[in-house]
């Protein structure tokens, strides 16, 4: 088969390579029918995982079909098309039973391993440990694109901003960063009746904030403070009720530590490479609380119901589209997303 091999930092092929096997009985095999790329995978092309090794296959979203699966796979069957999940899991061990998929310990502790630590989904095939766990039905009347973006993209958004934030009816909430997980994070706020203000310095993405429900934005190239305009706009002036930090750098974790009110919630989804201020002496008394942590894509079924719903439209994220043979070129326009207004590439088999 064809697939997207990592070649150490700054490298990368459309190469030939062979076909997966079923190594466990609860693998599966899937013949990839859509993928699309995660800023994630461009940090390891840069080198900032260095988990991932020469040789490795890319990529941990897809749709596709299952073409093989292990003997102890009860749910999944040969033809079913699927969506993968980008959590591997066993639904076994403590962590999995309570809901932290994103540290099965059976996986390895870390639950994202596909484009990681085992090949990914950028290829024509890929195989899927535990597979009736990792594998959801794409029900009939949900699109592949619909489908593709709950592998990761609407679960983190979901997850890591709007549920550990406990987003709710009424809120006033800030979410700084308007990239996919932002506007993931924004879709899925705003469904559940909060009223959402967008931070970000592109105006593409500001625009593209507005058509995901957002009610309000604020433009941080048009102000020197954020946290003056977001308190304007929170009741009380107190500060927002949740801030999400969706996008990994110390002065936007600053920003949300600044912008809530006492009682406030900041939920950071951001990865981050350097250490953050934590001003313990200011915020000790306001009763505040800080959540952070890995997806753990245990939300998609319920996503999808708010799909066929009507609910939340996923296929917005949406702006090119490729042939799977094509992703040298979906990745180059992925890797200049802000001058090619690119919030997700998608590539079709
Ligand atoms: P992205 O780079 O596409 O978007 C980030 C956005 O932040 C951009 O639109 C940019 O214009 C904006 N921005 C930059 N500086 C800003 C500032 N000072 N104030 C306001 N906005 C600013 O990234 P993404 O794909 O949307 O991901 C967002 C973050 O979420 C990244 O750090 C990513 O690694 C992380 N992430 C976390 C998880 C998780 O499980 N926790 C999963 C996936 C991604
Ligand atoms: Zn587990």
């Amino acid at each position: 088969m064809k697939a997207l091999v990592y070649h150490g930092p700054g490298n990368k092929a459309w190469e030939e390579v062979p076909d997966p096997q079923v190594q466990a009985p609860t693998d599966a095999i899937v013949r990839i029918e859509m993928t699309t790329i995660c800023g994630t995978d461009l940090h390891i092309l840069k080198g900032d995982v260095p988990a991932v090794t020469d040789g490795r296959i890319l990529g941990h979203e897809g749709v596709g079909v299952v073409t093989e699966v292990g003997p102890e796979c009860t749910k999944v069957a040969v033809g079913d098309r699927v969506i993968i999940s980008c959590i591997t899991k066993c639904m076994e061990c403590e962590y999995c039973t309570r809901g932290l998929t994103s540290h099965c310990q059976k996986v390895g502790g870390i639950g994202w391993i596909f484009g990681h630590l085992i090949d990914g989904t950028q290829a024509e095939l890929v195989r899927v440990p535990y597979a009736d766990n990792g594998l959801i039905p794409l029900p009939e009347g949900v699109t592949a694109e619909q489908g593709v973006m709950l592998s990761d993209i609407l679960p983190t958004g979901f997850e890591i901003g709007v549920q550990y934030g406990q987003v709710g009816a009424g809120d006033v909430v800030a979410v700084v960063g308007a990239g996919p997980v932002g506007l993931a994070a924004i879709m899925t706020a705003t469904a559940t009746g909060a009223t959402v203000i967008a931070v970000d310095g592109n105006t593409f993405r500001l625009q593209e904030a507005r058509s995901f429900g957002a009610d309000d934005t604020i433009d941080i190239g048009a102000t020197d403070d954020v946290v003056g305009e977001l308190k304007k706009r929170s009741r009380y002036g107190l500060g927002v009720d949740v801030a999400i930090e969706a996008v990994g750098l110390p002065a936007t974790f600053t920003t949300c530590l600044d912008a809530i009110r006492p009682g406030g919630r900041v939920a950071n989804v951001g990865v981050h490479g350097a250490p953050v201020q934590f001003p313990i002496e200011r915020d000790w008394i306001n009763n505040i609380t800080v959540t952070t942590g890995l997806v753990n894509a245990t939300t998609a079924p319920q996503l999808l119901d708010q799909i066929t719903e009507g609910r939340i439209q996923p296929e917005k994220f949406v702006t090119h589209r490729f042939r799977l043979d094509e992703i040298i070129d979906a990745y180059d326009t992925f890797s200049r997303a802000a001058d090619e207004n690119a919030m997700k590439v998608i590539m079709t088999a």
